[in-house]
């Protein structure tokens, strides 16, 4: 079978870094679009039709927060990596907030970049088996149409969000590992900390259950993980 080579937006306005980014993609096999700055980033992102987005957070015009954002709220589901130059967690967590899938940090390996982007364009394709759709308390997941309803009401989640979710509904009732979740998630490749695992758990509870503080659905399991259970 022939595939078509998957495209990558590389969003850098540093020259240097732009370049070897360019050429290391390429030579992976990637198809390579550019943008320098904000407002280049987002006309890109969306009318470009990348499959994913690297995305420096540091830009003229607008900060790649922003652009991630409104990528986000236009609809726009290609998976986003951020490339940060600082490690605090504030910057992490908002990143996914904001649906960032992943970020890696400055001064980055080319090889360890090059994990994570396959690792995130891998994301979802076991989602295509089993059943559509799930119901648990107020909520119902319709897989097919990547939506989730509380109470009738649309909840709007990252596509990180949204991948984790379906992962548990598939595997209601078992007593999941982080790392079991993580490489199922996020592929074997995944070099996160279980720290963002958590930070995910804790904004989907946030948006699924009525008590985020006392779970009904996504539980916690001591010493272990996590467990999906639908009452
Ligand atoms: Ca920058």
């Amino acid at each position: 079978m022939i595939k078509e080579r998957q495209r990558i937006l590389i969003v850098e306005d540093e020259q240097a870094i732009m370049l070897g980014l360019e050429e290391n993609l390429k030579a992976a096999g990637y198809e390579v679009i550019k943008a320098s700055n904000g407002p280049q980033a987002l006309k890109q992102g969306l009318e470009g039709r990348p499959d994913l987005v690297l995305l420096d957070l540091m830009l003229p015009g607008m900060s790649g927060y922003e652009v991630c954002r409104i990528l986000r709220e236009r609809g726009m589901q290609m998976p986003i990596i951020m490339l940060t130059a600082r490690q605090d967690e504030f910057d992490k967590l908002h990143g996914f907030e904001l649906g960032a899938d992943d970020y890696v940090t400055k001064p980055f390996s080319i090889k360890e970049l090059l994990a994570r982007i396959r690792a995130v364009l891998q994301r979802g394709r076991s989602l295509t088996q089993g059943p559509r759709r799930y119901e648990f308390g107020d909520c119902i997941l319709d897989l097919d149409a990547r939506v989730l309803t509380k109470k009738g009401q649309a909840v709007t989640l990252t596509r990180t969000e949204f991948d984790l979710l379906a992962y548990f509904c598939q595997n209601e009732g078992k007593a999941l590992s982080r790392d079991q979740v993580m490489n199922d998630v996020w592929g074997t490749q995944y070099f996160g900390t279980q720290r963002s695992l958590d930070s995910f758990v804790a904004s989907l509870r946030a948006k699924i259950e009525d008590k985020p503080s006392s779970p009904r659905h996504i539980l916690t399991v001591r010493g272990v993980g996590y467990k999906f259970v639908r009452e």
